[in-house]
């Protein structure tokens, strides 16, 4: 029996298969003791197989001799189509894979195999921060509830605002510029209002991203994963309104955040 742990910049996740399918456990990467002790009492018996940026760092603190490393993208595509499967979704062909986790990774998943496409600084990492330099919470749950209720209108630009009334040769509702209509004569916007816009940075970066991936490789699914999906709806809105408007199948699947855990375990 396997587990497979995916030490990640900002989170660790694990992976463990059990007759009453996937037990899942996550730890902040900066508690990693927590994460070693919790590993020690519950996994002595599995054998490790550990992915991620922070993978060694793992493997040198466990002391232990049966430990795999698997390379990262590998790891997060053979995990998501686990996920897939387990979720119904049997007969997807090819399709995007966008890891929106500290940073953001794309891979165009092909049969068994993985193309890294590239990826983007704007990620999970940039919610919190962005966010944090703004409103000066960094705590990641705080963040999402704040945003809620917040309203992008008056720190983003729509095409339409820009084209005043007239005809524009996009759709209107698209933001023309993230943060554009923010000023010094406009009354400053609320916590709440400028999580929410840093949230639909985030989300029209990975989507427009995706996009111009799914294009190139001519394919028509999107599968988003990453911790920056947990519980965040505003995110998995955006995400899923903005790929449908370009003609994709988005698919968030639960327990997204698990996939290069899972891929690990299953090596
Ligand atoms: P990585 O593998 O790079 O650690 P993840 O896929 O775990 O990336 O995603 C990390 C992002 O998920 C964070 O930047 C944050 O936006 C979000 N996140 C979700 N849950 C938490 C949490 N409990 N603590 C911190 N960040 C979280």
């Amino acid at each position: 029996e396997k587990a497979g742990i995916d030490a990640g910049g900002t989170l660790c996740k694990v992976a463990m298969q059990t007759e009453k399918g996937w037990v899942y456990q996550s730890f902040p990467t900066k508690q990693m003791k927590e994460c070693i002790r919790w590993l020690n009492t519950h996994c002595v018996h599995r054998h490790l197989c550990i992915t991620g940026g922070k993978a060694s760092i793992i493997r040198a603190k466990l002391k232990r001799q049966d430990l795999t490393l698997i390379p990262e993208f590998s790891a997060s595509c053979a995990g998501a189509r686990e996920l897939l499967n387990n979720e119904g979704h049997t007969s997807l062909g090819d399709f995007i894979l966008t890891n929106v986790g500290t940073g953001t990774s794309l891979n165009h998943v092909k049969g068994m195999k993985q193309e890294w496409m590239g990826g983007t600084g704007v990620g999970g990492g940039t919610l919190i921060g962005l966010s944090g330099l703004l409103t000066g919470v960094y705590d990641y749950s705080k963040l999402i509830q704040c945003a809620e209720h917040g309203k992008r209108d008056s720190i983003d630009l729509t095409v339409a605002r820009i084209y005043e009334g007239e005809t524009p040769p996009i759709p209107g509702d698209l933001t023309a510029s993230n943060f554009g209509a923010a000023s010094a004569e406009s009354i400053s916007p609320s916590p709440a209002d400028q999580v929410a816009s840093v949230i639909g940075l985030v989300a029209e970066t990975v989507t427009s991203l995706s996009v111009l991936a799914a294009q190139k490789a001519e394919v028509k699914t999107v599968v988003y994963i990453g911790s920056s999906f947990v519980d965040n709806s505003l995110l998995q809105g955006i995400v899923t309104r903005y790929s449908r408007q370009w003609g994709l199948t988005p698919i968030i699947p639960e327990h997204g955040s698990f996939c290069g855990a899972i891929g690990a375990a299953l090596s």
